[in-house]
């Protein structure tokens, strides 16, 4: 049956290779086992739930509470021949009868149910007389009374679960804690063997925290490069929307608002606009992206402080979904914290306990000094095994560009030390300046010996050397009153003894560009720009005919992948990522028409020869010489398995596997995939040398059980091609 479900993967959705998890779900399903499936958006759970709908004989009911999705979803999966439906309180009578007539005439495959449908007792009349096979909940962490988005209607869902027990039960859900999973499965009563979770972590998303100083100005620069992107910014409040939408729209940008005062109506417009590529930056509250599917939104912007780790993720993982690079950007400022500070002292007992302890993680988060992942990372109770990810504003930031502030950071903590750790940083500087501003005549502060000592700096440097000192751990920020006050660690600096460097000014929002070429995947750093450009245009008109979003038709990928192979045939053109057979059916020729023209006018090569031989390759089932060849061509081994949607591990196995087989491998490129240090790395390749390449075990017991099997693999690796290439450099010689 999984050779079924690999057919259809490919032929239906154009898709090569399921990603991980992927298979192993669909599996699971296929074989009739209750499920649970906890992925982060993007990760590809629909698949898990399309593709077994695709292999039963009876229906499959996916219910969800995203009644604004439904529709989205039911065109994208029509777009891949997928015969699907909905029934939810949008739809007028008419339409609701002629929906029920086809699932009755069983015209679907797929139907969608917001669970107010489903509660119904016609609906219940409707299913009791039909074959279901698959009881699908997706969202499922509002089942929970634990999850941050508890709907007591969900609760029912388990109830009306019995009344199908040849239905195969499958969760899935983008954010549940352990405590939620263990809550959805024995709500649901299923085995706990059967839970799927995938890493919470999304590689293609650049995460960026800068000091907020003027947002207007820093969000402009921000945008300066992106003019062709979509993106979402948050903002606190609805005034706050309202205001920065209107600034925006006069610097030239294409720019709608979305919050709850609009009305339904204006709402639905403006998001169908965002969807349509109609308008490219949305500004929004919180009560935007539930209803949000688009794959290319390209940024999240957030102006405010968002409320806490979960909607900050949930947030930002509306970005890239179609596992592109995307840019994630919060602007931190003190004030933003002090305003949720005073809603949370607004509440009460259990409720503020949770806010408070929420508000601390967040705060940890952002004013963490080294790789962000570590403590998102651990925030959803998982380890961040590298030390850096290269993805984050911290990794990228350039050692080089740290300076000693050493002098200043005494005068600073001498003036909190002076005036008695009562005061704010706006205070302190206001004292080091030598400012005469009443406050401090009151307070007798020109009196004392820090007074005017400071002059030769601006007053924003100075706040922004108390965020460096809090961000460092010299000063905190007293809970109660906000002043700043000194830590244990405040003590040798004041006495001299250690230094302070760091980077003062970050509010920069568009360094980094460098990022781009290391989140960049191959064909996405060297595609046709204009020729993608061409295609974006003609998507856009096509789907206008059709009424549906452009990205019904092709994601972005697709187009990038047609501008880099340039595919002259349908052959081809099957090759391409995401084009199955409906599609190309539908859309092949008139794209083809496009990529003929470009080629014959600009006189450019097409690259579908290197297509067709992917194609034949997959037929034939020699991945890894495929693999083999095109590692040795350059990529790395991070990208091949992005690019096949496997583990790094599978990738080095079938290297390992073309190695064998006599072929040549470059070694360095294989270390590169070490989350080891380099001392530990010498470590293993001492004992590797030692034992022998052959066996593993001995090293293992030798380094004492230190090193997982997977890192030996790799320096293994390594060590077997950097053998090989001594010996035919001998041979050659
Ligand atoms: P989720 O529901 O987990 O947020 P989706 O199911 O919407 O994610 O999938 C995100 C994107 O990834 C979609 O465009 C989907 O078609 C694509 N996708 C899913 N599985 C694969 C795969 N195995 N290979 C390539 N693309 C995939
Ligand atoms: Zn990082």
């Amino acid at each position: 049956m999984i050779n079924q479900a690999k057919t259809i993967l490919k032929q239906t959705f154009g898709y090569d290779e399921f990603r991980p998890l992927q298979q192993d779900a669909i599996e699971n399903v296929l074989n009739k086992r209750d499920t649970l499936v906890i992925m982060p958006t993007g990760g590809g759970k629909s698949l898990i739930y399309q593709i077994p709908s695709l292999i039963f004989n009876g229906i499959t009911i996916v219910v969800s509470p995203l009644i604004s999705l439904m529709k989205d979803q039911v065109e994208q999966l029509d777009a891949f021949g997928v015969p699907a439906l909905f029934l939810n309180s949008t739809l007028t009578v008419e339409q609701y009868r002629m929906n029920v007539n086809r699932i009755r005439s069983g015209q679907a495959k797929l139907l969608y149910l917001a669970p107010e449908t489903l509660m119904l007792e016609k609906t219940r009349q409707l299913l009791s007389k039909l074959k279901i096979d698959c009881f699908t909940i997706d969202e499922a962490h509002c089942i929970s009374e634990w999850g941050h988005d508890f709907r007591p209607e969900y609760r029912q869902l388990a109830q009306v679960r019995k009344d199908f027990p040849d239905a195969v039960c499958l969760a899935l859900t983008a954010t549940a804690t352990p405590r939620v999973q263990d809550d959805i499965q024995s709500m649901l009563e299923m085995k706990d063997s059967a839970r799927f979770v995938a890493s919470f972590d999304r590689k293609n998303l650049v995460l960026k925290v800068a000091d907020k100083g003027y947002p207007l100005d820093q969000i402009l620069d921000f945008l300066y490069t992106r003019n062709m992107q979509s993106g979402i910014i948050y903002c606190f409040s609805r005034r706050q929307v309202d205001e920065l939408a209107y600034d925006l729209k006069n610097n030239g940008h294409s720019v709608l608002p979305y919050h709850a005062g609009l009305s339904d109506e204006d709402r639905m417009k403006n998001q169908e606009a965002f969807i349509r590529d109609d308008v490219r930056i949305i500004v929004a509250t919180i009560a935007f992206g539930m209803g949000i599917n688009k794959p290319d939104v390209r940024f999240v912007i957030h102006h405010d402080m968002p409320q806490n780790i979960e909607s900050y993720y949930q947030q930002i993982g509306r970005a890239g979904r179609d596992g592109l690079s995307a840019d994630c950007l919060l602007l931190y400022s003190y004030a933003d914290r002090q305003k949720i500070e005073y809603f949370i002292g607004q509440k009460v007992g259990n409720e503020r306990e949770v806010a408070e302890k929420h508000l601390e993680s967040l705060i940890r988060f952002l004013e963490f000094d080294g790789c962000r992942r570590i403590p998102l990372m651990k925030y959803f109770g998982e380890t961040y095994r590298k030390s850096q990810c290269g993805m984050c504003d911290n990794c990228l930031r350039d050692k080089g560009d740290e300076e000693d502030y050493t002098i200043p950071a005494q005068k600073f903590m001498s003036c909190i030390a002076r005036t008695n750790q009562l005061y704010g940083a706006h205070h302190i500087a206001d004292v080091l300046r030598g400012s005469s501003a009443k406050k401090i005549l009151e307070k007798r502060h020109h009196k004392i010996s820090t007074y005017g000592i400071g002059k030769e700096w601006p007053k924003n440097h100075w706040v922004q050397l108390s965020r460096l000192l809090i961000r460092k751990g010299f000063v905190e920020i007293d809970p109660k009153y906000g002043s700043l006050i000194l830590t244990e660690n405040a003590k040798p600096v004041l006495k001299g003894d250690i230094r302070v460097t760091g980077i003062l000014d970050r509010t920069q929002t568009t360094h980094q560009e460098a990022s781009k070429q290391k989140t960049a995947g191959f064909v996405e750093s060297r595609f046709n720009e204009e020729l993608f450009e061409e295609l974006r245009i003609a998507r856009k008109k096509l789907a206008d005919e059709l009424g549906i979003p452009p990205y019904a038709i092709f994601p972005d990928t697709t187009l990038m992948e047609m501008s880099y192979y340039f595919p002259q045939d349908e052959i081809s053109l099957i090759g391409i990522y995401g084009v199955g057979e409906a599609k190309l059916k539908k859309y092949g020729n008139q794209f083809l028409n496009i990529i003929r023209k470009f080629t014959r006018t600009n006189d450019i090569k097409s690259r579908s020869r290197v297509i067709r031989q992917r194609v034949k390759k997959n037929a034939s089932k020699k991945r890894h010489e495929l693999i083999g060849k095109e590692y040795q061509s350059g990529k790395s081994i991070e990208h091949l398995a992005e690019q096949y949607g496997v583990k790094t591990a599978t990738i080095l196995s079938h290297l390992r596997k073309y190695l064998d087989e006599g072929n040549t491998i470059d070694p360095s490129g294989i270390l590169k995939a070490s989350g080891l240090s380099k001392r530990k790395r010498n470590m293993v390749l001492a004992s590797i040398k030692k034992a022998g390449p052959e066996f593993l075990k001995p090293v293992y017991e030798d380094l004492n059980k230190e090193v997982d099997y997977n890192e030996l693999r790799i320096i293994q690796l390594a060590y077997m091609a950097g053998m090989k290439k001594k010996s035919s450099i001998r041979e050659g010689s």
